[in-house]
């Protein structure tokens, strides 16, 4: 059992903020492969930039989403659609703060919090029922 590197912190911080940007896009269901593979593009990236700036691992989530949103918004549109604005343009939530700890979706136009990052499909509005 000897010679196994122990998992690096930065290889956990990165595991997690993966698992809860995969969340996020499961919970708005466009978790299919090319967009998976988003995902793993912007963790290889981001990847390199922890390696530089280990202090950053706390801020990983938020950017990777962040990186996720914009490839989607070239390929698919707006991700994630606001689920607490019933009315009005539809309009994506959006990372706060853009570099910093504990990343939120936030709705600009509402002005709450809508999630933590991975926190989506906990989110009110994903499933109207009335
Ligand atoms: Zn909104």
């Amino acid at each position: 059992m000897d010679g196994t590197d122990p998992i690096s912190p930065l290889e956990q911080a990165l595991h997690a903020a993966r698992a809860l940007v995969l969340a996020d896009l499961v919970a708005r269901e466009v978790a299919e492969a090319d967009v998976v593979s988003m995902v793993e593009e912007s963790v290889a990236q981001r990847r390199w930039w922890v390696e530089q700036w280990p202090e950053g691992a706390g801020f990983l989530a938020g950017l990777i989403a962040q990186d996720v949103q914009d490839s989607l918004l070239e390929r698919y549109g707006r991700w994630p659609l606001c689920p607490v604005c019933g009315s009005g343009d539809p309009h994506a939530l959006e990372v706060e703060p853009e570099l910093g700890p504990d990343p939120h979706w936030v709705c600009h136009k509402a002005g709450v919090k809508v999630a933590a990052i991975g926190g989506l499909g906990r989110a009110a509005g994903g499933t109207p029922s009335s």
